[in-house]
């Protein structure tokens, strides 16, 4: 089978230094940290981490969470407080959502990468405003306009906090570092960026980075920080490890974005619509049981690709959610475009 829904884009997952790194902090530490972060299971690796973390981003601090579902939630419930106003895309991811709901405060969710409604909201609201969005949307593969949303956060005076869990390690000419790096904007205090291990990072694991006022206080106030065991070493040191690697090596990226060229052009001439914003390519087909008989239909031909339906995305938006990496070689994606084109016209 080909494997075309994984989110382990780069293959780092695999990665012989990524494998060496883990099994010698095994050795070393043993499997298990023992305790929550603030108790005692902070081992000397989390602090390099979150040091290191805190370069590819270019601010002035981070910290590591257990996943991105749980520093989301963490963050939010921590920071924002029930008199807040929270501005959030109607396609945000779910950790998102929940974390704005724990936190009690107003919940606006504007249409899709719609600025001006996003913007007249704002002028109608008082108070302490929070702009939150995904950079790369996880269902859809498309982008957020992140200097539109930077540019409001400043006019009215809000918060910007940013999901990068799938721009991580894939955008960014210097340090692969997100989406954020390509716009050329500082991490000035009211930007929060958090993202995830899990994904093109090929690891375990997550990460809240920004102003170090904004660190402490998660320190002190998030649940999701405070009362959950410390992750253990070795995914603490794959994830140092893999950091260096996206940083020193712009070779498997460019693999990855010429796959995703290529997969576009090829449906693209076979006359499927697709934009190729990122690894994440939906194919929209709109009912549920069709999208689970195109996706069967793609298994007996080899290829593992999954049928998306609600609540994941919203009604009567099911789809294909084609992801492609570095491991995927041009005749696989070739054999696929073809698979895609017999099974969706057939
Ligand atoms: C996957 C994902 C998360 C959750 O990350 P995990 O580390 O898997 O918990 C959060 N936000 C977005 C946008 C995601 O796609």
């Amino acid at each position: 089978m080909v494997d075309c829904c994984s989110n382990d884009y780069l293959g780092f997952s695999q990665h012989p230094a990524l494998k060496q790194a883990a099994s010698e902090a095994i050795e070393r530490y043993g499997t298990g940290t023992g305790g929550s972060r603030l108790i005692g299971g902070t081992l000397p690796l989390h602090q390099q981490l979150e040091e290191r973390l805190a370069r590819f981003k270019q601010c002035e601090a981070a910290l590591v969470f257990n996943s991105g579902y749980q520093g989301n939630v963490g963050l939010l419930s921590a920071l924002v407080d029930r008199h807040d106003t929270i501005f959030a895309d109607r396609l945000n991811h779910a950790s998102l959502n929940d974390g704005a709901l724990l936190s009690r405060a107003r919940l606006v969710r504007y249409p899709h990468l719609d600025m001006d409604t996003l913007e007249k909201r704002l002028q109608e609201s008082e108070g302490i405003k929070w702009l939150v969005s995904d950079t790369v949307f996880s269902m859809d593969g498309d982008q957020a306009p992140l200097k539109r949303l930077y540019d409001l956060a400043c006019n009215y005076d809000a918060w910007l906090v940013l999901d990068e869990a799938h721009a991580t390690g894939i955008f960014g000419d210097q340090h692969r570092s997100g989406l954020w790096e390509t716009t050329g904007l500082p991490m000035d205090s009211r930007v929060i960026v958090t993202g995830t291990f899990s994904k093109a990072l090929g690891s375990f694991g997550a990460y809240v980075a920004g102003a170090q006022t904004v660190i402490n206080t998660l320190i002190n106030k998030s649940h999701g920080f405070i009362y959950s065991t410390a992750l253990p070493p070795a995914v603490i040191a794959a994830n140092l490890k893999v950091l260096d690697l996206v940083e020193q090596d712009p070779g498997p990226t460019q693999t990855l974005w010429d796959n995703v060229g290529l997969f576009c052009r090829l449906l693209q001439e076979a006359g499927i619509d697709v934009v190729g914003q990122s690894p994440i390519i939906p194919l929209q087909v709109g009912d549920e049981e069709r999208a689970l008989a195109y996706s069967k239909k793609l298994f007996e031909r080899g290829f593992f690709v999954q049928a998306i339906r609600p609540p994941t995305v919203p009604d009567g938006q099911s789809r294909l959610r084609i992801t492609l990496g570095t491991g995927h070689t041009p005749a696989q994606i070739q054999e696929l475009a073809r698979a895609l084109v017999k099974v969706m016209t057939s």
